[in-house]
């Protein structure tokens, strides 16, 4: 099965919007075992629209088209498709109650010109939309098949999920699994030399790293005749793969860092702390957008300035004076301090030049230190991100937030019972 994926709309065109729905489906219908071999973004026009489907319908025998079904556009994509089938639009008196129902129950008037929803070609499948009012619309014609389903991602993913993907998989033979591993700590090029005789080797698995936020992630993709043996082909080479890079590939299946480390630090029945400068809260903030954090962590101070490192968490003025806010001295006794405020097994720090500007010769912009706490030492560290690039900012903070995170999950890992000072 070749499929073509169109999306419709000119704020996708125009670059307002990132064209996620392309996205989800292609991952979708790759996974399902079908071949997408295009895709392809069309403005708000009928002419376009109905070039698009017309050049989809020639080269794949799948196509499905998302956006401009709403009531503003719902004659541009519903025609170009009853014009394929050579049949007019008709009222579906079904699809016109569901209409009158959701607008009833979301307690707004209904237009008429809202009712022109329920207009599809003759033939045609109706797809529900239980999250919005346009329904989908599914054709079939000559063996090709057109799905035709609405724009806003929470109307389209449903609808894809519950009755699109089980026609597309009913009609492969095949099925695809796909599984990430994350790698923190190595480069791409020593992951990938690392790999490279495992990628030549085989084709299923198919085996492909990509660098994502400082990390690597590691896709393997394999088909069989059912997900579930597709998933066990890339067991052994996802166990071989987490032999070569130990605890630095901390997630087999797509998990972030901040969620292993809540699991880890959980099953460890630890807490820990954070003291942040230069990240300003996004350890805590990652730490804490995993559900269930409260079980594993007790908070943090943002002490963005010396006078907030020294009253809150009491580093020494002589440390500021002598080796600087960021220096591995202040970053040991910031941890030192969140650990002793917060009464923490772990306590966590933070503080460096995140740039553009505040660099120096000795300390240029993308140095960041490291303090990381516990009862039986301190231990601290300095890293050197990118100084340069209109994302130096972002870049060295995010890639911080990860590290500190990394330090904390190695600590909880290698955590030995230990007396609780
Ligand atoms: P509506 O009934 O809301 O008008 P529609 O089917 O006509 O639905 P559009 O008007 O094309 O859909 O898009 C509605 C909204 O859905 C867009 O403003 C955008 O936020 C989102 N959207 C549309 N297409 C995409 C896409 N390809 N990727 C991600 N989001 C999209
Ligand atoms: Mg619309």
């Amino acid at each position: 099965m070749n499929c073509e994926i169109i999306a419709v709309g000119d704020e996708v065109l125009f670059g307002d919007i990132l064209n996620t729905n392309a996205q989800y489906i292609a991952a979708g219908l790759s996974d399902a075992g079908a071949v997408v071999q295009w895709q392809t973004v069309a403005g708000d026009s009928p002419a376009l629209i109905r070039q698009a489907l017309a050049t989809a319908l020639t080269r794949c025998d799948t196509v499905i088209t998302t956006g401009g079904l709403g009531p503003t556009y719902d004659d541009i994509t519903k025609e170009a498709a009853a014009e394929w089938l050579g049949v007019p639009l008709r009222r579906n008196e079904a699809i016109a109650q569901q209409l009158r129902d959701y607008f009833a129950s979301t307690g707004r008037e209904m237009t008429e010109n809202n009712l022109k929803q329920a207009d599809i070609p003759e033939g045609a499948m109706p797809l529900p939309n239980p999250n919005g009012t346009a329904p989908g619309i599914l054709l079939q014609k000559d063996g090709k098949l057109l799905i035709q389903l609405p724009g806003p991602p929470r109307e389209m993913r449903p609808m894809f999920q519950n009755h699109v993907l089980p026609v597309i998989a009913a009609q492969t033979e095949k099925k695809r699994a796909s599984r990430t591993l994350k790698i923190f700590g190595f480069p791409e090029a020593a992951v990938e030399s690392r790999l490279r005789e495992r990628m030549l080797s085989t084709q299923n698995p198919t085996i492909a790293p990509y660098v994502k936020n400082g990390e690597v992630e590691v896709r393997l993709r394999a088909q069989a005749p059912t997900a579930e043996a597709a998933y066990a082909l890339t067991e052994p080479y996802a166990q071989e793969i987490h032999q070569l890079f130990g605890l630095n590939n901390y997630s087999l299946n797509g998990e972030t860092l901040a969620q292993v480390l809540v699991n880890t630090l959980a099953a460890k029945g630890l807490r820990a702390a954070t003291a942040e400068s230069c990240t300003g809260g996004m350890v805590s903030a990652a730490i804490t957008a995993v559900p269930g954090s409260s079980r594993v962590f007790d908070g943090g101070v943002c002490s963005y300035s010396n006078e907030a490192k020294t009253r809150l968490l009491g580093v020494r003025p002589e440390t500021l004076k002598q080796c600087g806010a960021v220096s591995e001295p202040c970053a040991g006794e910031m941890a030192d301090g969140i650990r002793r405020l917060m009464q923490a097994d772990l306590g966590i720090s933070v503080t460096g030049i995140a740039g553009p500007t505040g660099g120096t010769e000795q300390k240029p912009v993308g140095t960041v230190c490291f303090g990381l706490s516990t009862p039986t030492g301190t231990i601290t560290l300095t890293r050197q991100y990118r100084a340069s690039g209109d994302d130096v900012r972002e870049n060295s903070r995010t890639r911080a937030t990860m590290e500190a995170l990394f330090l904390l999950l190695k600590a909880a890992v290698e955590w030995k019972e230990a007396p609780h000072v």
